[in-house]
């Protein structure tokens, strides 16, 4: 059942009846990574007088919130290396009707930023973690950071944003032999690794119907290890979210391509040059930063939100017949 949140304005209902409650923004296409399914090695950033600065995205934000995006998502690019992101973390936090702020990063500045976010008030970090060797990682990221990394993933545990996100993207014949070993490491651990499935939003185009590893195929490893029981939806995502039998471990699985769950999105994305996109896979978006900058009020702004998501469509198409891979890859819509 969707519940209507308390909000000064209607809420924001696309022509399907899904109601926004998520806000996804992207601070920056910039990243200091290269994952080979998600960006270019010589990707061209945008210059900085077009992302959004942070009053303006304060502005759009408070105004979902208004209508009922009670949850922001950080993500990018990598919205560490943007300047401000504590501040903005901060002011997301404080504005009337949002519950939860929190953030996906690579996680190479966490063990200087983790303490401030938290005292800013971030609520929950994912950190994306795609193997364990660092060859591999290497190949991966284009980049040798598997330490930094895996010192990120020390500090948001320290920091208290437990329990720590791992996002590993499955990819076959390049890191699935590691689904054990991430599982293993779950259960060690106590962060919840949740696998997605690879989607073709990378830029070689190297994404292919096969190189998906489904979620029945991770679950079939996970038996190996121990009985599993699903324990229902990770509420803040779209995970499934599965628990060993003994206890000891709890992981999840994205399943965009196998088993879409379009039809219960309640997500909505603002990209780093405040354009807004209903889904990862959409082939058109909504400029509001030349309304932002050209003076417009907040009526026009929330008119112009209202349109754009009326016009959400019923869900993707990944690999059937009609499917068209959008323009932007990954790191410019903002995972
Ligand atoms: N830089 C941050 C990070 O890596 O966590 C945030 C942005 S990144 C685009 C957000 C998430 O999208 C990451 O967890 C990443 O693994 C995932 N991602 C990127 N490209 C993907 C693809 N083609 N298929 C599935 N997930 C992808
Ligand atoms: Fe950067 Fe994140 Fe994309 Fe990797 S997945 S290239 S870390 S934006």
């Amino acid at each position: 059942m969707v519940t209507e949140p308390l909000t000064t304005r209607p809420v924001l209902r696309d022509k399907f009846g899904r109601v926004v409650h998520k806000l996804r923004i992207s601070l920056t296409d910039r990243c200091n990574f290269r994952c080979v399914y998600c960006m270019p090695e010589d990707a061209e950033f945008l210059p900085h007088e077009e992302l959004l600065t942070a009053d303006e995205i304060v502005r759009v934000a408070g105004l979902f919130a208004e209508m009922g995006a009670d949850t922001i998502r950080l993500t990018g690019g990598e919205p560490l290396m943007r300047p401000d992101v504590v501040d903005i973390t901060r002011r997301l936090k404080q504005l009337a009707g949002v519950h939860r702020v929190s953030m996906t990063t690579n996680g190479f500045m966490l063990p200087r930023l983790a303490a401030p976010l938290v005292e800013a008030g971030l609520d929950g970090v994912n950190v994306s973690l795609d193997t364990l060797d660092p060859v591999r990682f290497q190949v991966l990221a284009r980049r040798r950071y598997l330490k930094e990394v895996l010192a990120g993933i020390q500090a948001a545990e320290a920091a208290g944003l437990t329990p720590v996100k791992i996002n590993t993207v499955v990819m076959r014949g390049v890191n699935d032999s590691e689904i054990g070993e991430f599982l293993l490491w779950a259960r060690d651990t106590g962060h919840v690794v949740r696998f997605i499935e690879f989607m073709p939003l990378d830029a070689d185009n190297i994404w292919q119907r096969q190189t998906v590893v489904t979620l029945a195929e991770i679950l079939e490893v996970a038996r190996t290890i121990g009985p599993v029981d699903e324990v229902g939806e990770d509420k803040a995502s779209p995970a499934r979210l599965y628990r060993f039998r003994d206890g000891r471990g709890t992981f999840g699985v994205i399943a965009s391509v196998s088993e879409p769950f379009c039809a219960d999105c309640d997500r909505v994305r603002l990209t780093a040059e405040g354009r807004i996109r209903n889904c990862l896979f959409a082939t058109d978006e909504t400029d509001l930063r030349a309304l932002l900058r050209g003076g417009a009020d907040d009526e026009a702004l929330v008119e112009r939100m209202r349109d754009a998501v009326a016009e959400k469509w019923a869900g993707h198409l990944i690999a059937q017949p009609g499917f068209v891979k959008p323009e932007r890859t990954m790191h410019r819509i903002g995972g």
